[in-house]
């Protein structure tokens, strides 16, 4: 349920609606906008009677929210969630990119691949420090000596940190030193992970599972968000087909679909859907133009010699190549409003 406020209504007609929702038994949730002040309530298992609350003072109108996701979708809130991070605006109107290795290896490769993407124009940092990786045989990261590593390079370039906490033991380590905290795919039904991620203060980034329906995905990230913390970031990552030519498929349906159910920013990873490195760039230029809000893109200084994911990063030079011409491949007019039957 929505209770929509009177434009100009007070703090104390805010917290009076607020302690009336608790009284019930449900959770209230501010949403600030630019249009209208609303309480999102959340909690109930059956439907709330909405006529004690349309009597409160300042309240102009109480909306039942349809879709089973609540926090995440656009009835909620009408305004696209634009997220700051170190100076950056993620999901505003220039897309964002994140760019940097699969696994951070070492001081001098994290830092080499920093400076150099930071100078062709990546906004913020990524390596995995903890990996998820299908084989225990496989590299699993450096654990926290990742982490330091990646703060010396964020000290170096001053680009803020995207990097993944694969579980709760973890995440207390992880959010000391990341910016944003990734979600990796086949954690994201991993309850216990996302109501940790929750209570953070750090953004999230939350990548979908390879078989995620949109509803699951969006069911995810309200997991987040029903503990308190909105700074949600989508990730569309490639989806498990019967495609054989590339190592996922890539839903670009998703992102459009996305954006008209659900105000969070929605990014493309078109690293791990190609699994190709000649395929990415084109992924990534047909993902900005589906309206992605941006990327999240793997580059090795030298990936014949990665320890992971080497076959999909890009080299710095082809990461050259996929920024020189970002702007062509964005849509100059997003649609300012977007329709929610
Ligand atoms: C990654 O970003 O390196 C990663 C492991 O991604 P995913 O969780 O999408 O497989
Ligand atoms: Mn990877």
């Amino acid at each position: 349920m929505l209770i929509v406020m009177n434009p100009h209504v007070n703090e104390r007609e805010v917290e009076v609606v607020c302690r009336r929702i608790r009284e019930a038994g449900l959770t209230p949730h501010p949403i600030p906008g630019t249009t209208r002040v609303a309480i999102g309530v959340t909690g109930n298992t059956a439907p709330v009677d909405p006529e004690p609350f349309r009597e409160l003072p300042g309240v102009v109108d109480v909306i039942r929210v349809t879709r089973p996701y609540k926090l995440t979708s656009r009835e909620m809130r009408p305004d696209d969630t634009i997220i700051e991070v170190g100076g950056v605006r993620i999901g505003a109107e220039r897309p964002v990119v994140i760019a940097g290795p699969c696994s951070v290896e070492s001081y001098e490769q994290t830092v080499e691949t920093a400076l150099r993407v930071r100078s062709l124009g990546a906004h913020l940092l990524r390596g995995g420090a903890f990996k998820p990786r299908s084989s225990p045989y496989s590299f699993q990261g450096l654990g926290v000596r990742g982490l330091e590593i990646l703060a010396e390079a964020r000290a170096v370039t001053g680009l803020p940190l995207v990097t993944e906490a694969v579980g709760t033991e973890v995440f207390d380590r992880v959010e000391q030193t990341a910016d944003v905290v990734q979600i990796g795919a086949r954690s994201m039904q991993n309850f216990p992970l996302l109501k940790r991620a929750g209570a953070s203060r750090r953004p999230v980034l939350l990548k979908r599972m390879m078989s995620a329906t949109l509803e699951e995905f969006l069911l995810a990230a309200e997991y987040i968000m029903a503990e308190g913390n909105h700074n949600v970031i989508l990730c569309e990552r490639g989806i498990r087909t019967f495609g054989e030519h590339s190592r996922y498929t890539l839903d670009i349906n998703i992102i459009p679909e996305l954006k008209r159910v659900s105000h969070l920013p929605v990014f493309v990873d078109p690293s791990h859907a190609a699994g190709r490195r000649q395929n990415v760039i084109p992924l990534a230029r047909a993902a900005l133009a589906a309206g992605a809000d941006g990327l999240l893109v793997e580059v090795h200084p030298a990936p014949d010699q990665a320890l992971s994911d080497g076959m999909q990063s890009l080299t710095l030079d082809a990461f050259e190549e996929l920024m020189s011409d970002l702007p062509r491949w964005t849509p100059s007019a997003r649609p300012a409003e977007v329709h929610v039957p």
